[in-house]
């Protein structure tokens, strides 16, 4: 028997597959406007409700949920953006990764203060990427995030960017909850959490390391998950040497 697909098979998969893309990035467009207008109405509402604690706590949880609503449309379209960018090895222009780190972790640690968790960032200043500054700002920020997200409080979140020789090296280590070894080769499914419950409680969208994956796929980088129950998680994105810019060390 024959189980090889013919071209015309291919490209009904591929026909398919971009019809699948388009209605997705145009329902999530089309959804963008009304989401706004109730949020505005919820807004003018809850302001009218300041003397009900009860009805107030309503429109407050619906505000919430819409919030919730609009993060999940915005990540939708990144991801059809994401899919639908034709990128060719080597495309980007330079990004100062260490800037952008250190903003990043500076916004994490005013986000992790609350529940006591120690944010350390080690970076090699005059390592740059020849990239997509704002693709690579989402992946990573996902990252930091996750682990800010899943590192039950007291814990503590290493973020390390570095070079050695088999290319550059973007890690971000929790002492968090951890995955089990079944989930982790299905995480970066769009949608997929290892505990829906935990995980909405938490705030994510189901959606962040579906948008990791296709960032460093752009940047013809991979991405490693090293993760134990209960003792934390290592996320780590490896670039390839050619992808290296080097800049001077500004501390030099
Ligand atoms: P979410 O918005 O649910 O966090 P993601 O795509 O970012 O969606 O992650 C998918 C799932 O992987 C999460 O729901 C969570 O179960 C698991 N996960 C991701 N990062 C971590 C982490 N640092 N520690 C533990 N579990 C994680």
């Amino acid at each position: 028997r024959q189980f090889l697909l013919s071209v015309r098979d291919v490209t009904r998969i591929h026909r398919l597959e971009q019809m699948r893309r388009d209605f997705v990035a145009n329902v999530s467009h089309e959804l963008r406007t009304p989401l706004t207008v109730i949020a505005g109405y919820l807004e003018a509402l809850a302001e009218d409700a300041q003397d009900d604690p009860a009805l107030l706590r309503t429109y407050r949880s619906m505000e919430g949920q819409a919030t919730r609503m609009r993060q999940i449309i915005e990540d939708l379209l990144t991801l059809s953006r994401l899919e639908a960018a034709e990128t060719r090895p080597g495309d980007g222009e330079p990004v100062s990764v260490p800037a952008m780190l250190a903003s990043l972790v500076e916004d994490a640690r005013i986000l992790a203060s609350e529940a006591r968790l120690d944010i350390n960032l080690e970076s090699d200043t005059g390592l740059w990427l020849n990239g997509v500054e704002q693709e690579l700002q989402s992946a990573f920020s996902n990252l930091v995030s996750n682990a800010v997200r899943y590192t039950p409080a007291g814990g503590s979140i290493s973020v390390r960017w570095y070079e050695d020789r088999n290319g550059a090296h973007f890690e971000v280590q929790d002492t968090g909850i951890g995955i089990a070894a079944h989930h982790i080769p299905r995480i970066t499914e769009r949608f997929y959490r290892v505990e829906s419950d935990r995980s909405r409680a938490t705030g994510g969208t189901g959606l962040g390391l579906a948008i990791v994956k296709h960032v460093l796929q752009h940047h013809d980088a991979r991405l490693r998950v090293e993760s134990r129950l209960g003792e934390g998680s290592r996320f780590i994105c490896d670039f390839p040497a050619e992808r290296i810019i080097r800049r001077a060390n500004p501390a030099t």
